[in-house]
């Protein structure tokens, strides 16, 4: 939880911080598929192609393929 920020996660263990490189773990709050996003409850706004808006302000843009094709990553499992 990161209080500075005004966020609250009530989970426990404790969700990802805002600022950590693994943010997105943390629980969905609010989805609005309508609109292509979602709230997580360390205050981040995921967005369905990946892109992500911090609490402060910083965007994150996409950075995951939204149309993986599993037979491109096939010669990586030979
Ligand atoms: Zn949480």
């Amino acid at each position: 939880m990161d209080v500075a920020l005004g966020v609250t996660c009530s989970h426990q263990p404790a969700c990802p911080a805002a600022d950590a490189c693994d943010r997105e773990a943390a629980h969905t709050v609010a989805t609005h598929p309508e609109q292509g996003w979602s709230l997580l409850c360390n205050g981040v706004l995921l967005f369905d192609d990946t892109g992500e808006l911090l609490p402060n302000g910083v965007v994150i843009a996409p950075h995951r393929p939204t149309d993986v094709r599993p037979e491109r990553f096939r010669h990586l499992a030979s």
